[in-house]
C-alpha cells in the first residue's frame, strides 16, 4: 500500500454504500484521482468538509491496486462565494465537466490545477466578468492539451493584424479582413483575437490580465466554447445551461 500528499480539488462526488462517497479529485501532481472517501456523507466524519464539491484540500490519499482511498483531507478554501449566484454555480460545474470529460488518465500538469483554482476564485470572488472567466477556461484549456489554435497571424498572407479578422472554429484557422473576405468564418473585431492571443501565449499567472467590454466578451466566449467543442468533438451539456441562468 502506498500513502501520498498532494493538493487538490474535488470536481465530482457521487453516492456509494450507507454513508461513502466516490471522489473525484483534479490533483496537482498526480492528475485526477477517483478515491473513495469512506463515511464521508455523515455530518460529523473527518472527511464530510473536505469530500464536498469544489473543496480545495491538502489530501493525503492511500492506494492499493489501483483502489484509492482518501485518509486525511485539510480543507484549504472551500470558494463559498460560488453558491450566491445559479449563473455562477452553473459555470463552475461547467468547468467540471469539461475536466471530467477530456482529461486523459495519465495527464499530471498541474496548469489545469492551476487553471481549474484562478477560474473559480475570480468566479467566487466576483472580480472578474463571468464571460470572461468562461472564455479564459475554455480556450487556455484547449492549449494546454494540445489545440492551441494558430492565431499567431494570418493563416494566408502572414498579416499579424487588420481592423477586423476572420476566425474559423471549426479549424482554428485566423484570417486578415483581406483574405477571409470570402471565407465561412465569422468576423471578429481585433481586440477579440488580441484577447486570444493573451490567453493563448500569456504565462499561467497572466491569463486572465486583460480587459474587453461585455460585448467582446460575449464575442469571444461564443467563439472559444465553439472552438472547445469542436476540439474535443462533443458538445458540453452545462453549456445551454449556463446561458439560460445568464441571460
Ligand atoms: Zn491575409
Amino acid at each position: 500500500m502506498e500513502k501520498f500528499n498532494t493538493d487538490g480539488i474535488v470536481i465530482k462526488t457521487s453516492v456509494t454504500g450507507e454513508s461513502d462517497l466516490i471522489v473525484f479529485v483534479l490533483t496537482r501532481s498526480r492528475g485526477m484521482i477517483r478515491a473513495f472517501a469512506k463515511g464521508a456523507r455523515g455530518m460529523k466524519n473527518k472527511l464530510h468538509a473536505g469530500s464536498s464539491l469544489f473543496a480545495y484540500c491538502d489530501f493525503t490519499f492511500t492506494e492499493k491496486n489501483d483502489v484509492y482511498h482518501i485518509s486525511e483531507a485539510s480543507v484549504k478554501e472551500i470558494f463559498f462565494g460560488l453558491r450566491s449566484d445559479i449563473a455562477k454555480l452553473t459555470l463552475a460545474q461547467y468547468f467540471c465537466e469539461v475536466l471530467l470529460k477530456t482529461l486523459p488518465d495519465a495527464e499530471t500538469d498541474e496548469e489545469y490545477l492551476l487553471l481549474m483554482l484562478r477560474s473559480l476564485y475570480y468566479l467566487s470572488n466576483g472580480t472578474k466578468h463571468l464571460l470572461q472567466i468562461k472564455a479564459v477556461f475554455e480556450l487556455r484549456m484547449a492549449a494546454v492539451s494540445g489545440y492551441a489554435p494558430p492565431v499567431h497571424a494570418c493563416d494566408n498572407c502572414g498579416a499579424f493584424q487588420t481592423d477586423t479578422m476572420y476566425f474559423n472554429c471549426i479549424t482554428g484557422e485566423l484570417l486578415c479582413s483581406r483574405c477571409g473576405r470570402l471565407s465561412d468564418a465569422p468576423e471578429v473585431p481585433f481586440a477579440v483575437i488580441a484577447a486570444m492571443r493573451h490567453i493563448i501565449f500569456s504565462p499561467p499567472d497572466k491569463v486572465f490580465g486583460f480587459r474587453l467590454n461585455e460585448d467582446l466578451l460575449r464575442s469571444l466566449t461564443l467563439l472559444t466554447e465553439k472552438y472547445l467543442q469542436n476540439c474535443f468533438q462533443q458538445p458540453f451539456r452545462l453549456t445551454d445551461m449556463f446561458w439560460a441562468s445568464f441571460n
